[in-house]
Formats: structure tokens, C-alpha cells, sequence
């Protein structure tokens, strides 16, 4: 499927370090657009829909915006850039962060068009939870021409397999979602490597890629001696 890629015009500052695209099809009708994909969740599921652009573009962590914890969800574009051009483009000073929390940051870093995809797969994949609303024709043949055949109820926790329902996303306590976005390399964000996630799995996760946590699991397991 070709896209239209036309630039769209943004007047946030971090248009000075990419071009934000339009991700409509080539030839569309209408005007240009970023998350055309989005437009239906906007309205039945604004979190949701938030949550999947936020989860897609930003770095996560906590809320944190000390001069120590680092800035509060940055582009994870802006994290391939050097020191200098931080610092010109974002005001964003990475030098005073200690060592650890820079590298922290930097292991998000992805670039826009990565970015953009996993926005995709996302939506892609919530649309496939039970208890999900269906997509608009033109939203679900636009995400299987990206990501081939739907498969409604088939969403499953990336890390234990089990099935996962949209309603968990209301089910949020304190502000924590019960679903998390969640990658099978915590270090690779890109569609191959997401997915979404059950809360206390990529607790448990952790940094871990998804090898490693089934080989730590399966240690443990063995020094309990763990009869099934
Ligand atoms: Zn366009
Ligand atoms: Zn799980």
C-alpha cells in the first residue's frame, strides 16, 4: 500500500526536528492527516487512542521532571540526536542526567517512520482484543493492507500469552492502565517488537528481552523444583 507522505504543517516546536507525514493512502481525498487510522478510537475510546500515539512516539517512564530523572516523555526521535542538537531543538540537557538515566533514555530512541508504524500495529492489535469495538471498513481494510488478516478476539499478552480484553483498558486504577505497551526487546521499538501487555507481565518483564524472562522463570521454577 503506498501512502501519501505529504508533510503536514504542526506548529509544536519538534516540527524544527522532523517532518511530520500524512499516513493516508496515496491519492486520498479529504485532507492529509497523521493517525487516519485513529479517527474512529478518537471518538468511541479517547484514551485509548491517546495512549496508543503517546505509547508509540514518546519515551515513557515515570512522571518524572527533575533536573535529575530526566525530561517528561520526549519524541523518541529526539533520542537519536547528540547532546548539542538536543539542547539547540528541544532545550533538553542531557549532560546533567546521570549516566544511567541517559542511557535509559537513549535505549527508547526509534525514528519517526518506526514510530508512525507502531502507531499502526497498535491500533492493529487493540481493534483484535475481545470486548473491542469493530473498526469502520475503511479503518479495518487499512490496517489489514498494513499488517494482513484480522482476527477478532486473537490480541494476546506478548509476554503470558493469554488473551487480552479492551475492557482492561477502563479498568484503570490510580491512573495506571492494566494494559501496557509492551516489547519483546525493551531496547527495539518497532512493530516487529511490540505488543501490548498485561501490567504485572511487563512489571515482572521488566528489562529483560522476552528470552531472557522465560529463562530467568524457568531457573527459578527448577530451584523450587516446581512440579506441574
Ligand atoms: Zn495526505
Ligand atoms: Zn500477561
Amino acid at each position: 500500500m503506498k501512502l501519501c507522505l505529504k508533510p503536514i504543517q504542526t506548529r509544536s516546536r519538534e516540527e524544527r526536528v522532523i517532518v511530520r507525514c500524512c499516513y493516508k493512502e496515496e491519492g486520498h481525498i479529504g485532507s492529509c492527516e497523521e493517525f487516519p487510522y485513529l479517527s474512529h478510537l478518537n471518538v468511541v475510546a479517547p484514551r485509548v487512542a491517546n495512549k496508543i500515539k503517546r505509547d508509540a512516539t514518546k519515551t515513557t517512564g515515570a512522571a518524572w521532571k527533575s533536573e535529575d530523572a530526566g525530561p517528561n516523555r520526549i519524541d523518541r526521535w529526539a533520542m537519536l540526536l547528540n547532546e548539542e542538537e538536543l539542547l539547540k531543538k528541544y532545550k533538553v540537557n542531557l549532560s546533567v542526567l546521570k549516566p544511567s538515566v541517559q542511557a535509559k533514555l537513549r535505549e527508547k530512541a526509534a525514528t519517526y517512520e518506526d514510530c508512525m508504524n507502531v502507531a499502526a500495529k497498535l491500533t492493529f492489535l487493540v481493534y483484535q482484543m475481545k470486548d473491542a469495538p469493530t473498526p469502520p471498513d475503511l479503518i479495518h481494510s487499512y490496517l489489514e493492507n498494513h499488517f494482513g488478516l484480522m482476527s477478532f478476539g486473537s490480541t494476546k499478552c506478548i509476554i503470558c500469552k493469554d488473551y487480552l480484553s479492551f475492557a482492561l483498558f477502563d479498568e484503570a486504577k490510580r491512573g495506571r492502565a492494566h494494559i501496557e505497551t509492551a516489547h519483546a526487546n525493551p531496547r527495539i521499538h518497532n512493530p516487529e517488537n511490540v505488543g501490548f501487555a498485561h501490567r504485572e507481565c511487563n512489571i515482572a518483564q521488566g528489562n529483560r528481552t522476552l528470552d531472557e524472562f522465560y529463562e530467568w522463570m524457568y531457573k527459578i521454577l527448577q530451584r523450587v523444583e516446581w512440579k506441574l
